[in-house]
């Protein structure tokens, strides 16, 4: 049983009121408890992370990449119990919360490192004594609100950034991950002096609205729903606060007639059905040129068909259950409503009968590209098959949703890869590879609605959480 606490200038704080935590898995059992905080609990946090911010910058950014190294060492130390209480509380298989927990250190790492990098220009001034250049500033107090689907690496790569370029910190992680999230932070943050790294735990209409609408941050950088995305964007943009939206997915595989079917498959399932496919950049169509169609639903029915789904916390299962009671509903209805739209599932198509939100991964074939299915976000493990005759047709069925975060195709073809590489209206195209896993050192974002355009990850993180200031000193 883990109770979490808020953590606010370096102390633990707890509210009168928290909520219950069960394991999606046996949604019987309480697993923990968390704060419901609500705005007097944010406004503790920035003022703290405020306090802390002329200290945090002064240290300079070696002397914060040194506590960052430190904190990446604990946390290496803790990989096993941080995946085994994520994949407990939101129901991802062991061995992906293993994963996860991984990056999540090689992504503190990473970021330790970018504080021994250059940060600025050396520029020609007209007056040959004058010294011109430009440097780097933190935003100040950054407010970081996170998703349930990645508990662990989605905090770090906002959080980790966000420090090593001198912000200080108030998160908000998802109700539905935050004894995980309490968990990571608790281990660390009594390594940075108190006030640099705040957690506030409550629900998000309450907790991130307040985060939201605080007038002491600088910067809001924000993963999860188009729909809250839009509301955070109206807030920022209204008050001239810096934000950063990773939102939705509706993510297509387009399997080219002379593509290895094998490869195709196993990286279709793999996108598709990891982490019962609750994952932005899950695949969630594949449009398969005619040619190739039978060969490719036979073989990918087959595979999805063998799948282990069960207990998260066995090594052997395949995929687990979704989040919640509400996720569970969700995805079930979009199932519902496409058998009524007259599609029967290949394979799936109901929910599994047994204790936990389980989903049996479905196929759906021939589906039309207006489908709702084929348009909407699922994020389940189901997976729409879309016929299409010709590679144009494929692009411009990938290109006809309102999002456009991950694109792949499956190809021998050189031609056939950067046609689609120049065609498709996505922030990240691969090419036989699968549309999700995209490396932490590698920009993250997507187009259209999938993003506010902004770049997460890489060095793409310096461009949101710093701002640059252009220097004439005369001698
Ligand atoms: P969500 O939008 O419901 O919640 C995300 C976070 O926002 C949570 O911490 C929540 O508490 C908070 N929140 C909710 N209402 C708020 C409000 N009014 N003001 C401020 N904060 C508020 O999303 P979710 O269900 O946790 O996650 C699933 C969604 O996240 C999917 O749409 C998925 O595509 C998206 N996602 C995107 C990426 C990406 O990088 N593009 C990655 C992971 C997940």
């Amino acid at each position: 049983m883990i109770e979490a606490q808020n953590l606010i200038g370096g102390q633990e704080v707890t509210t009168s009121q928290r909520m219950e935590v069960f394991s999606p898995s046996r949604p019987d059992e309480v697993i923990g408890h968390i704060p419901q905080s609500i705005g007097v609990e944010v406004d503790l946090a920035v003022q703290a992370a405020r306090d802390a911010l002329r200290a945090w910058k002064q240290l300079g950014p070696m002397g914060r990449s040194s506590l960052m190294f430190q904190a990446a060492a604990i946390l290496e130390q803790r990989v096993d119990e941080l995946a085994q209480l994520a994949s407990q509380e939101m129901g991802k298989p062991i061995g992906e919360a293993r994963g996860e927990a991984l990056r999540a250190v090689a992504i503190l790492r990473y970021y330790a490192g970018q504080g021994a990098y250059p940060v600025g220009d050396v520029i020609p001034a007209a007056n040959a004594t004058t010294l011109q250049y430009t440097t780097r500033e933190p935003l100040g107090v950054v407010g970081i609100i996170t998703p349930w689907n990645f508990p662990l690496a989605i905090p770090m790569w906002k959080v980790a950034p966000a420090l090593i370029y001198g912000n200080t910190v108030v998160i908000k992680p998802a109700e539905l991950s935050s004894l995980t999230a309490y968990r990571m932070f608790s281990l660390i943050q009594g390594l940075f002096p108190p006030g640099v790294l705040n957690v506030v735990i409550g629900r998000g209409a309450e907790a991130g609205a307040a985060l939201v609408q605080h007038p002491g941050i600088r910067g809001i950088s924000f993963t999860g729903s188009s729909q809250v995305g839009q509301g955070i964007a109206r807030a920022a943009a209204d008050r001239g606060v810096k934000y950063q939206l990773e939102m939705g997915g509706k993510n297509a595989v387009i399997v080219a007639d002379d593509a290895n079917i094998e490869q195709a498959v196993e990286l279709v399932v793999s996108g598709a059905m990891r982490s019962a496919g609750q994952k932005c950049t899950a695949t969630s169509r594949v449009i398969v040129l005619d040619g190739i169609h039978h060969a490719f639903r036979e073989a990918l029915t087959k595979r999805v068909k063998s799948l282990a789904v069960g207990d998260p916390l066995d090594a052997n299962t395949y995929l687990g259950p979704v989040v919640s009671a509400s996720q569970q509903k969700r995805v079930y209805t979009f199932i519902e409503h496409a058998q009524r739209e007259g599609y029967a599932a290949v394979t799936g198509g109901q929910l599994l009968d047994r204790p936990g939100y389980f989903i049996a991964p479905t196929v759906f074939d021939e589906v039309r590209p207006d489908a709702e299915i084929a348009q909407e976000e699922v994020f389940g493990p189901v997976v729409a098959i879309i016929p299409a005759a010709t590679l144009d047709e494929a692009i411009t069925i990938t290109n006809g949703v309102r999002y456009g975060l991950s694109a792949s195709v499956f190809t021998r073809n050189l031609t056939t890869a950067l046609k689609m590489v120049d065609e498709l209206e996505v922030g990240m195209v691969r090419v036989n590879e699968e549309t999700a896993g995209v490396e932490y050192q590698a920009p993250f974002g997507g187009m259209k609605a999938s993003s506010s355009h902004s770049r997460e990850q890489g060095l793409a993180a310096r461009e949101f959480y710093t701002e640059t200031k252009t220097v004439a000193i005369r001698a």
